[in-house]
């Protein structure tokens, strides 16, 4: 037996242990985080109630916190981190600036750090923000100090450093930031007639609520909300935290199909960011949303459905017949999968195929039978929830 078999592995709680061990603080960060929050919860109110801000004030405030909020869903996340969608060099100029604005580090940083999270999600170790060190550490606490999980690994972002504007941004990071946080709202304050309320305001105070609705994502995301798709990881969807977000709060949705410029994808989900790009797209900036195929989408929808129903069943009595019906639906659902797998194969063959000799009737009799089964597959949904609210 060699020498490595007698060591016995670790268990979690001694993992989250020896991640725990003080890092050295991150002075810089601290500082900037703990003041600006200092200013918004005591200067800014204590200004208001002396002085009051004009509607100009308030107008900034407001423009800039959705920008702020934009920049990052549509820009830093959904463009750059996940390639969703391809982008205009003008929209991406835009969203680098806004994105920039809100001060969470450049496009490059920003990205490399959230590869990682969805890489390796609720990992300890390597998430730089893991849940599982406590809702303090996901939210704030990862960045107050120097952790090893916290460190840039820039091999996960060589299309990024080659991204013109990307690479702009990287190199003039803090120009931009004290161009946009400092002396923007100081100019606009001076054009319009209160110098301090503009930076209390729009500078400080929008800057403080945008760091923190962007947080929860990575801390109330990963605690509060529903699991309708996966629950193999933290991720949660949560319509107030998408409102806040501008959409990033179906996390869940998120997690699961993380290529889909949507994360809330019923048309009356709050995602600002999906219909922002949606209306970029009319305008040709945006080209190439990707979305995540139908089928998959329903199919982990209902297996989540199974999944829960099966735990309402361990805890309740039903009939037999009740029980023969549960397992019908549940045989039905995976045989609609494997005729799903089944074409996707033929599918590729037919590809194949159709480089050599164009079968265009082929291919539509192919998209009727996709249609079909999604159609089973809604029609499945409504069964089992039918069959479910039977049992109490
Ligand atoms: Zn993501
Ligand atoms: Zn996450």
């Amino acid at each position: 037996m060699s020498e490595a078999n007698h060591v016995s592995p670790k268990s979690p709680r001694e993992t989250l242990q020896e991640v725990k061990e003080k890092a050295p603080i991150n002075w810089g960060v601290t500082a900037v985080l703990g003041l600006t929050f200092l200013v918004a919860i005591i200067i800014v109110p204590w200004y208001g109630f002396v002085h009051g801000y004009n509607a100009w004030t308030w107008t900034f405030f407001g423009i800039f916190l959705i920008m702020n909020g934009m920049g990052i869903g549509s820009g830093y996340h959904r463009l750059w981190s996940h390639r969703t969608y391809d982008a205009h060099p003008v929209l991406k100029w835009i969203l680098a600036v806004s994105g920039g604005m809100s001060l969470q580090n450049s496009i490059i940083v920003w990205c490399a750090r959230h590869r990682i999270h969805h890489k390796d999600v609720d990992n300890n170790e390597k998430d730089p923000y893991s849940i599982n060190r406590g809702f303090w550490f996901a939210h704030i606490g990862w960045m107050l100090r120097d952790y090893k999980s916290g460190e840039i690994d820039y091999s996960v972002v060589p299309d990024l450093q080659q991204d013109p504007v990307a690479a702009w941004q990287h190199k003039w990071y803090w120009t931009l930031v004290v161009v946009t946080n400092v002396v923007v709202p100081l100019l606009l304050g001076w054009l319009t007639g209160d110098v301090l309320g503009m930076f209390l305001l729009a500078g400080v105070a929008r800057l403080v609520i945008s760091h923190h609705f962007t947080f929860f994502i990575n801390s109330l995301a990963h605690m509060w909300g529903k699991q309708p798709y996966t629950d193999e990881n933290t991720a949660r969807d949560q319509h107030f935290l998408a409102l806040i977000t501008y959409g990033e709060g179906y996390h869940n949705y998120h997690h699961m199909f993380q290529n889909d410029y949507r994360c809330g994808i019923r048309w009356w989900h709050l995602d600002m960011n999906k219909w922002f790009i949606s209306t970029c797209a009319l305008f040709g900036l945006v080209k190439n949303r990707k979305r995540a195929p139908q089928f998959k989408v329903l199919r982990a929808r209902l297996s989540m459905e199974f999944k829960a129903a099966r735990q309402k069943l361990e805890q309740a009595s039903v009939s037999a017949t009740w029980k023969e019906q549960f397992d019908t639906e549940y045989a039905q659902f995976v045989e609609t999968v494997k005729q799903w797998q089944q074409l996707q194969m033929e599918r590729v063959q037919q590809g194949r195929q159709m480089l050599a000799d164009r079968f265009e009737s082929e291919t539509a009799s192919l998209t009727s039978r996709y249609r079909e089964l999604e159609i089973s597959l809604k029609m499945q949904h409504k069964r089992l929830a039918l069959l479910t609210a039977q049992v109490i």
